[in-house]
């Protein structure tokens, strides 16, 4: 169960429903949020019996919630969230297309995809300044200077810049000059960065983990949300099966299951879910006509010379007559595709 205080609540308010649950024999953690406080109740729920919280000054409601994630639940919030990215919005309808390279290689190499991501309709522009590789042996990112670089991408273009962030230690650095943080799908169930993420006021992309379940996933952006971030972005982007053709396989089922479960918004990531680029253009279309709320795909000016995944990324060109189908599945499927403004 948990108790959600209302936004004026003061902190005698909070003090008070936390003495009753004492007295009760109750445990409590307390979610101190941006916009107001949760208070998740641990123990025998009819212990309760005729105490009604409800009428408790600040509190907003108190909900018995049966899933293991609450806040992320459908139960919590019947309405789907739209997450608003400095006015770009997504979910409930709204939908960005996000499109880079998989790794800040250079300035040129971003300033020009940049510009061609922004001609061809992209809103938000993608790139990995830390990388998280397989191999250590593989390139690791830029690092600072690869945030600087999106940053200046960001001044030139006006799109909005995702990347991705590794390590509890980096996410303030992430924030000076990120729109949304990702994190990865090796990085899922690192408790410890999402809790990170979770203290700060930026959106983020949840990507699921390379075998995560939707409850696992769920539960991952719960910890987001009870920290204290309601904006969380989950992101599809293949697990790992039986099948070798291609890298991930990607579940598109999971778009219309997470809305039935939870009302955050779910974006859809072809790149990494087939890890050919020839396969990214029919399964982004069917992510839109899935219902997904946005895209995440991987464009580079030269993938022959990409120094990661380049044989899952676009050229422009190809990532242009991506974006015209998009545009048709998504004006079919009356989805309002974000522009910039
Ligand atoms: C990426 O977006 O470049 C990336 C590393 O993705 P994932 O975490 O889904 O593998
Ligand atoms: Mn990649």
């Amino acid at each position: 169960m948990i108790v959600v205080m209302n936004q004026g609540a003061t902190k005698e308010d909070i003090e008070r429903v936390v003495d009753k649950l004492t007295q009760l024999g109750f445990r409590v953690h307390l979610s101190e949020g941006v916009e107001r406080t949760i208070i998740g109740v641990i123990g025998d729920e009819r212990q309760l019996a005729g105490a009604s919280l409800e009428v408790l000054p600040g509190v907003e409601k108190v909900m018995p919630i049966l899933q293991p994630y609450k806040l992320a639940s459908k139960g919590f919030k019947e309405e789907p969230t739209v997450v608003d990215v400095g006015g770009l919005k997504i979910g409930g309808g709204h939908f960005q297309v996000m499109a880079g390279p998989c790794a800040v290689e250079s300035r040129e190499q971003i300033l020009e995809v940049a510009e061609k991501v922004k001609a061809a309709g992209a809103t938000i522009l993608r790139g990995g300044a830390y990388k998280p590789r397989t191999s250590p042996y593989s390139f690791q990112g830029l690092e600072e200077e690869g945030l600087k670089i999106l940053a200046e991408a960001r001044e030139r273009t006006g799109l909005k810049i995702v990347t991705e962030v590794v390590d509890p230690r980096t996410v303030e650095l992430v924030c000076r000059y990120a729109d949304i943080l990702q994190i990865g799908a090796r990085n899922m169930q690192n408790f410890f960065l999402l809790k990170e993420v979770a203290k700060v006021d930026k959106p983020v992309i949840l990507k699921r983990g390379l075998s995560a379940t939707y409850e696992e996933w769920l539960m991952a952006a719960e910890y987001i949300m009870s920290g204290g971030n309601y904006n969380v972005i989950l992101c599809e982007r293949g697990i790992r099966t039986f099948e070798t053709h291609t890298r991930n396989t990607l579940d598109l089922t999971a778009v219309p299951v997470i809305h039935s479960l939870s009302h955050l918004p779910v974006i859809v990531d072809p790149s990494h879910g087939t890890g050919k680029w020839q396969l990214v253009h029919p399964m982004a279309v069917a992510a839109v006509a899935a219902g997904a709320d946005g895209l995440l795909i991987e464009v580079h000016p030269n993938p022959a010379e990409a120094m990661s995944d380049g044989p899952q990324s676009l050229t422009p060109e190809n990532f242009a007559r991506l974006m015209e189908d998009v545009r048709n599945i998504a004006q079919v499927m009356g989805r309002k595709i974000g522009t910039l403004q």
